[in-house]
């Protein structure tokens, strides 16, 4: 499958805020909206975007204690019956690392009974850290100013509801010049058709 740049810029905005509608998705690549309506089509078919999803509050995953076991167990799929088990990791055949959210010891002692595994390691998670990062996506993508391949995150800006994705502070300050002076001959132009206007109604009176 081929993904290009405006695919990559599609599934960067879409990791950021999933709710994007098609319009404003279309508004900030400065495409048409069937455009970004069949390269989502597409990234979905092709089993590249497989969801779109929600970002919940951190506070609300911590309203538990969570305990880190290791165990040893023959019939693991026992274990994908209690939701209590949140994480699970294969060591070897029989051997799993997997964590418990539950409210109290009581609970605790329920699903390891019901699990049926034995128990080799037991630790209390005394903290998760949750790493708020930018959305990586681990294909480079080209810089709207110098066309070269963006290494590492890019420089979003944000200009008319448009966004561009620049490699370097460089490529940002000449970005914006381009974009202002872009701006500054727009502007003079519309001056000019106003005043040849004025000139016409002048001529007619
Ligand atoms: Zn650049």
């Amino acid at each position: 499958m081929k993904i290009d740049d405006l695919d990559l810029k599609l599934i960067y905005l879409l990791m950021d805020n999933s709710r994007l509608s098609i319009s404003e998705l279309a508004e900030r690549l400065g495409v048409s909206r069937p455009t970004v309506k069949s390269r989502l089509e597409k990234l979905e078919k092709e089993g590249v975007i497989l969801g779109y999803t929600v970002k919940l509050n951190p506070e609300l995953l911590r309203a538990h204690n969570v305990v880190a076991l290791i165990v040893k167990t023959d019939s693991p799929e026992k274990m994908s019956e209690f939701e209590e088990i949140i994480e699970i990791n294969r060591f070897t055949s029989r051997k799993y690392l997997i964590k418990i959210a539950v409210e109290d010891m009581e609970e605790l002692r329920k699903v390891i009974e019901g699990a049926g595994f034995e128990v080799i390691e037991i630790m209390p998670v005394l903290e998760s850290i949750e790493r708020t990062t930018p959305p990586k996506v681990k294909i480079p993508f080209k810089c709207d100013y110098c066309g070269k391949e963006i290494v590492g995150e890019p420089i979003v800006y944000k200009y008319h509801n448009r966004v561009y994705f620049l490699c370097c502070p460089t490529c940002l300050r000449e970005f914006k010049k381009t974009r202002e002076n872009i701006e500054k001959f727009k502007l003079k132009e519309e001056d000019k058709v106003e005043h040849a206007h004025e000139h016409e109604h002048h001529a007619h009176n």
